[in-house]
């Protein structure tokens, strides 16, 4: 007997049919022997839909006060839906109990709207669990140290999937979601796009940390801390396929030093649209000043992207950094308020049309020249880059929105990702 993890994302969860099948299928999964623990999103939209309504009653951008509101908002969608889907389990003759973060509970910081896990009880799981239940937690929640309930971020309940998981010390985590695995690239994008059979938690992380939605990043930095190797995996495929079957589908992420890794030079392309560029220009090129801007920026919870410095000139010099769009108004009210008086900054200019685009690839440590293959790949469309990021196995570029989609589509084929085709059907 095994501990199971499942995750079910809001597509997989879209409507009392699609919550039918994933009971149906959690309760295979319970009647050939494992303890089973389900982390559903909430119903696909939902969240979108109620943040809309907090938006019409906040649209302006948020104080603590109102963030904590939000997320009091956001977390009923997933409560509904751990809700429904234990009635469906017990219609299906498996019982089941469903928990909210709060009631497990799932203990996090209290930053609002992208809290941290920072534990999680096991007891009341371990004894629900042990009476023979399968037992359903909320994902995307938990709550502070003042029982306030917090959220983790779009996107979030990949995490409490894998923090649960390894919390709950299970065999095995699966992600389901609307697609059998992780693909080179969105394959919503590039319709070439090749599924991968296993990726390292780098290539994840990198993936994911570079906009790639598939998993939420702090999920892939759990399952790397504690070497918890996750699966992810269609939600759409008929329930009752045998477990053994489902246990070898989609993507494998998990270590390095496994045997079934193949060392792609470049393993997926990854973008992201939700950021925005921020330049500080003018300022005095002394020791501190990126300290004192960045670090200003960073006092507000705020993360910081690609950075460049310019070279200076007659003393001066010039910072450009990207911010998630969501921070974008916030940064930029911060550093006209504080940076500019401070430092005697000429001007402070932002630009939200832009998107980020990387390649990753474990193969890149060991091979140079990658990076000018991607320079001119982009050159040959007449893509301009804007800036430039590199890690040990990723380069990431800045350019203007309006190519992204071209961009991603042609270093897909440069770095020959697309599918072979399909061998013509033999008569
Ligand atoms: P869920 O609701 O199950 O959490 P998400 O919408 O968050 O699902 O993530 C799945 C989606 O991620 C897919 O439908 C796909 O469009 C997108 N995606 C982006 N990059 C990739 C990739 N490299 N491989 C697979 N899917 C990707
Ligand atoms: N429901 C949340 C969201 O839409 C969390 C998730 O789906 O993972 O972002
Ligand atoms: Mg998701």
């Amino acid at each position: 007997m095994a501990l199971i993890v499942h995750k079910y994302g809001g597509t997989s969860m879209g409507s009392t049919e699609r919550i039918q099948q994933v009971a149906k299928r959690v309760a295979k999964w319970a009647r050939a022997g494992h303890q089973m623990i389900v982390v559903p999103s909430a119903m696909s939209g939902e969240t979108n839909r109620l943040l809309a309504l907090a938006k019409e009653l906040a649209p302006a951008h948020s104080t603590p006060n109102t963030l904590r509101e939000l997320d009091m908002i956001a977390a009923t969608g997933e409560q509904v839906s751990v809700g429904l889907l234990s009635l469906a389990l017990q219609a299906e003759g498996a019982p089941a109990v469903s928990f909210a973060g709060w009631q497990v509970p799932v203990r996090t910081d209290c930053a609002y709207t992208k809290a941290r896990i920072g534990a999680i009880d096991d007891q009341r799981v371990r004894k629900e669990l042990d009476a023979g239940k399968v037992v359903i937690i909320t994902g995307f929640q938990g709550v502070d140290d003042q029982g306030n309930i917090t959220t983790l971020g779009r996107g979030g309940s990949d995490t409490s999937a894998v923090a649960i998981a390894a919390a709950m010390k299970a065999d095995e985590c699966l992600i389901y979601t609307d697609v059998d695995g992780v693909y080179t690239t969105d394959p919503r994008i590039v319709p070439e796009a090749r599924r991968m059979g296993v990726l390292s938690f780098e290539e994840m992380l990198e993936m994911a940390s570079m906009g790639s939605k598939v998993l939420q990043i702090r999920a892939v930095e759990f399952a790397v801390k504690y070497s918890m190797p996750i699966r992810v995996l269609s939600s759409f495929t008929p329930w009752d396929i045998p477990v053994e079957e489902e246990e070898n589908s989609g993507t494998l992420i998990t270590f390095e030093e496994d045997e079934k890794m193949e060392k792609a030079l470049v393993s997926g392309i990854a973008f992201n649209r939700d950021e925005a560029k921020i330049s500080v220009l003018g300022v005095p090129d002394r020791p501190g000043i990126a300290y004192q801007i960045l670090g200003t920026v960073a006092d507000a919870n705020i993360e910081v992207d690609a950075i460049i410095q310019n070279i200076s000139k007659d003393g001066k010099t010039d910072f450009t950094f990207t911010v998630n769009q969501s921070d974008y108004a916030r940064t930029m009210e911060l550093l006209q308020e504080k940076i500019m008086p401070a430092t005697g900054a000429a001007e402070i200019i932002g630009d939200t049309k832009i998107s980020k685009v990387s390649i990753v690839g474990i193969g890149m440590r060991s091979h140079a020249g990658v990076a000018s293959k991607m320079f001119r790949a982009l050159a040959e469309e007449g893509i301009n880059i804007q800036m430039i990021a590199t890690s040990e196995i990723k380069t990431s570029v800045v350019i203007d929105e309006k190519y992204l989609e071209l961009a991603v589509r042609a270093l897909h084929k440069a770095f020959e990702l697309d599918a072979p085709d399909e061998a013509p059907a033999s008569a």
